[in-house]
């Protein structure tokens, strides 16, 4: 990349793939590295963004060789070493973070659900459209109708169009198939989408989103066929790594989603829940499967708040889905926060409640509605949002070692990403090293 405005061109994108690349002269670089912290970070670590002025990224084989300012880069010995076949990328009045991490999609989908858009804007609650047939069910048929082939290409142009806001890391749901054969298909689909695109899936069998029609007056027996059918085939194909449940008024109780938890553990699968969205419900029961997240959070009692705070399961907060859905609330994420709870921020992109792919969308949502500051935000989208994929270890920060996921915005500060809403200022995305199409 030139120090040009704009975008970067993708012949030179393309030129600089196989060979090592210095991005230089980053006028902000957000590296979130914290000596001396590991895990997710709570509390005031939170807000400690690793904030790198005049900074210097040097990237080669998919990883991050060096990280520092590009006076102490211009010393480094490997790049003394190699700097002929370097690439080198001014980033004069541009900002650097590593790549978000989108802990929270259900990118599996036919169509966009704009008749109970319609119906909510006239009136209808989310509750009251569901119960009228609306809601998740009403993406069931265009999802058994679809082939693996044409889910995977929705689903890959919905990866493509979340990296283009700076996303490098995708938890990614089926959810909308609520049989085995459609299931399994949606997670096909997600792993072919996933072999296209250069960043990293993090696949999710929801199999357990609601009880589809056909048990509806037997949704113990649909419990039955996900822990009997669908976890084994999913373990044994190891088409997801994660087994999430809604334990939800209408969707699972809390008994049904202990055993379907219960059995994603006893097949080697780990879990997470969408929890306390539309009611309260208890997490001890929850908490016991030691769940990798708990999303959404809306109606989480001050009990349950102190207990999460002594556990490493990130509470992920999707305030897209309050905003799309004009709930008079929003996620109590200054409470979790100051509780000592870890707090990542998705986008929760679906059809029905959350349909955005743009986390720098979210990160405004966080600031505005939910009185989270920009630095928290950030973190809350990157290195928590890798906790809560399980991939704390590789992504979410800028550090010798890690994979190399790189989001660049035409920016001179970082808070203007949560500043400039609905604008996107990202330019150029790399993920393990490859710039996005
Ligand atoms: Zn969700």
């Amino acid at each position: 990349m030139s120090s040009k405005q704009g975008k970067v061109s993708t012949s030179k994108k393309a030129q600089s793939v196989a060979a090592p690349v210095l991005l230089h002269s980053i006028t902000q670089l957000v590296t979130m590295h914290m000596p001396g912290w590991s895990g997710p970070r709570r509390g005031r670590a939170l807000s400690d963004i690793g904030l790198v002025e005049d900074g210097a990224v040097l990237v080669s084989g998919g990883k991050l060789i060096s990280v520092g300012t590009t006076r102490e880069m211009r010393k480094d010995a490997w790049l003394k070493q190699h700097i002929r076949e370097v690439v080198e990328l001014d980033c004069t009045g541009k900002v650097v973070i590593p790549g978000f991490v989108d802990s929270h999609t259900h990118p599996v989908f036919a169509k966009p659900r704009l008749v109970d858009f319609e119906k909510r804007i006239s009136g209808a609650t989310y509750a009251e459209i569901a119960e009228a047939g609306g809601g998740i069910r009403s993406s069931l048929d265009g999802v058994r109708k679809e082939s693996r082939q044409q889910l995977a290409e929705r689903t890959l142009s919905a990866f493509r169009e979340m990296s283009a806001y700076g996303t490098t890391t995708v938890e990614a749901k089926s959810g909308y198939g609520l049989n085995c054969e459609s299931e399994l298909k949606s997670l096909e689909a997600i792993k072919d989408a996933a072999a296209k695109w250069p960043g990293t899936v993090a696949a999710t069998l929801l199999g357990a989103h609601v009880p589809p029609p056909e048990h509806k007056t037997d949704p113990d027996g649909y419990v039955d066929i996900i822990i009997k059918k669908m976890i084994p085939e999913v373990a044994k194909r190891k088409l997801a790594a994660y087994v999430d449940v809604f334990c939800e008024k209408g969707a699972f109780t809390p008994e049904q989603s202990m055993r379907i938890l219960k059995a994603a553990k006893i097949h080697g699968l780990e879990v997470r829940a969408h929890v306390c969205q539309l009611t309260h419900a208890e997490l001890q029961p929850l908490l016991l499967f030691h769940p990798a997240s708990l999303d959404h959070m809306d109606f989480v009692s001050d009990e349950d708040v102190n207990e999460l705070a002594k556990h490493d399961t990130v509470a992920t907060l999707v305030p897209g889905a309050n905003y799309f859905l004009a709930t008079k609330s929003y996620p109590p994420a200054r409470k979790l926060i100051d509780a000592g709870v870890p707090v990542a921020l998705a986008t929760d992109y679906n059809p029905g409640s959350s349909p955005t792919s743009s986390m720098p969308m979210v990160l405004s949502l966080a600031c505005t509605q939910m009185k989270m500051s920009p630095a928290e935000a950030l973190a809350a989208a990157t290195i928590n949002g890798a906790y809560a994929v399980g991939l704390g270890d590789r992504k979410g920060s800028v550090e010798p070692g890690k994979d190399a996921d790189l989001a660049i915005f035409q920016l001179e500060d970082y808070r203007e990403i949560a500043y400039w809403f609905g604008a996107n200022h990202c330019v150029g995305t790399m993920m393990s090293g490859h710039w996005a199409e």
